[in-house]
């Protein structure tokens, strides 16, 4: 079988005076040849094999060689070369040579077999050289029987060419070490110019982000600031208004009034005309005003538990007076049990009123309807009209401030109600939504947190 000692060796020889050396050299070479190592394993071993042969003859006097073909642990081929010297070795501890020799194979030991002492060394055979089947190796002896050994002048000349051989090869080794090194070096220059750029990059755009937010900053102070000073503007100028015009109502009251003296009666026409347009005046200050009052935070929302049935009651009761077209009816849906939730009684009812106004100020026929209703832990406030409806591109306008929608039958007011309605249901915590289309009447929904704001 293959791989074991007492297998047929695939060449023996012995060795007995300097010369040997030579052919052990050259022999083992070309067994490693015909087994398949590579060129450089081929002179490692040579290179191993003499190495070993001078020592042994040195210090034994000789010693008989064999090479063998094994199957390693690692199931890969090894070419086996033992040395077992005539006499026996200096100690036990014998060490064949320094670590240098060790290098040159993968094994390197003094083993006894069957009580022979050897110095043996392997090589792995590489993976791709065929396989050593019987049959190959009874050619491999046949082959290497029929090269006769060379003299130590030839192996001298072939040792001479490997050694020139591995100098060039180390030489151009270093030459291609040198080149690596050198794209090397430029790959890192170019990495690094590469690293600065982007660092660069970053930092510019940093500086561009930083200023970006400065701006916007500034931005939003210049708003919030023009937006206060708006909402001080139209609550100086409606107070400052309110008493004059309450002056001008009260001296046309006093002209009409019949304890005076009578005026004409186109004076007194002029006289009513002016207290009706000193009225619908007054009531835009106050509008004004109350808006200016809701959007500079003076109001502020006093919650307590508000049952919404009396609220309900109050309103359909006010807005009777308004509701004073017979093709219109004016629907509040009272709950019918308590119906509680946590809220200012007085910013709600204006809400509701001011959403119900609209609704009987904009319809001609049908119905305006109150209803509510509690859902989870919110409650749900719906105000529903058969009017004209709102295109849904006016959604969000006829919320800003004095917006009306154009070309609508002129029926008086002024703009302001819808953004204080929804300025003040934010107060509250809630939110004033829309559902509309034209011809489809409107509803809209005030929605708000049952616990209060
Ligand atoms: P005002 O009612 O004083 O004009 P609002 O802010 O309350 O101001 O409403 C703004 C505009 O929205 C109204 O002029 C009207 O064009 C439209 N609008 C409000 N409510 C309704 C409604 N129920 N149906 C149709 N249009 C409405």
């Amino acid at each position: 079988m293959i791989g074991e000692p007492a297998a047929l060796p695939l060449l023996q020889m012995a060795l007995r005076v300097e010369q040997d050396i030579f052919v052990i050299r050259q022999r083992g070479r070309e067994v490693a040849a015909v087994v398949g190592l590579e060129h450089q394993d081929q002179v490692r071993i040579a290179t191993a094999l003499s190495e070993v042969a001078r020592d042994l003859l040195r210090t034994t006097g000789g010693a008989d060689v064999s090479f063998h073909v094994d199957s390693g642990a690692d199931g890969r081929f090894h070419l086996r070369a033992d040395l077992a010297p005539v006499s026996p070795l200096p100690d036990d501890r014998y060490q064949p040579q320094s670590g240098a020799v060790s290098r040159l194979v993968d094994t390197l030991s003094v083993s006894t077999v069957e009580g022979v002492t050897v110095v043996r060394m392997s090589r792995r055979v590489p993976a791709n050289a065929p396989a050593p089947t019987p049959e190959r190796l009874a050619e491999f002896r046949t082959e290497l029987g029929r090269t006769a050994p060379g003299s130590a002048l030839d192996e001298l000349t072939v040792q001479n060419g490997q050694l020139i051989g591995a100098l060039d090869e180390v030489r151009s080794q270093r030459d291609e070490l040198a080149v690596l090194n050198e794209e090397l070096a430029e790959t890192n220059r170019g990495v690094l110019a590469l690293y600065n750029q982007l660092t660069e990059e970053l930092e510019e755009t940093n500086r561009g982000v930083v200023a970006l937010y400065a701006e916007l900053d500034e931005k939003s102070a210049q708003l919030r600031a023009a937006s206060e000073s708006k909402s001080r503007f139209l609550a100086n100028v409606s107070h400052e208004l309110r008493a004059p015009v309450t002056a001008i109502i009260g001296l046309g009251r006093l002209l009409t009034d019949s304890a005076s003296d009578p005026l004409t009666e186109e004076q007194g026409r002029q006289v009513d005309l002016i207290r009706s347009s000193a009225t619908d005046l007054l009531n835009l200050v106050n509008e004004l005003l109350d808006l200016a009052k809701a959007e500079s935070g003076r109001i502020e929302p006093e919650l307590a538990e508000v049952d919404l049935r009396p609220v309900f009651g109050q309103l359909r009761g006010t807005l009777r007076a308004v509701a004073t077209r017979p093709e219109v009816e004016l629907v509040v849906e009272e709950p019918t049990g308590p119906a509680l939730l946590r809220t200012d009684e007085v910013l709600l009812g204006q809400v509701l009123r001011n959403l119900l106004h609209n609704g009987l100020k904009f319809t001609e026929r049908g119905e305006v309807r109150l209803r509510a209703s509690q859902n989870g832990d919110r409650w749900q406030f719906e105000v529903s009209d058969t009017g004209p409806g709102i295109a849904p591109e006016l959604h969000d306008r006829i919320f800003e401030e004095f917006y009306q929608i154009p070309g609508a039958t002129r029926v008086g007011g002024t703009g302001l109600g819808l953004p204080y309605a929804r300025r003040l249901v934010t107060l509250l915590g809630g939110t004033l939504g829309l559902t509309s289309a034209p011809g489809e009447g409107s509803t809209f929904t005030v929605s708000l947190p049952s616990g209060g704001a």
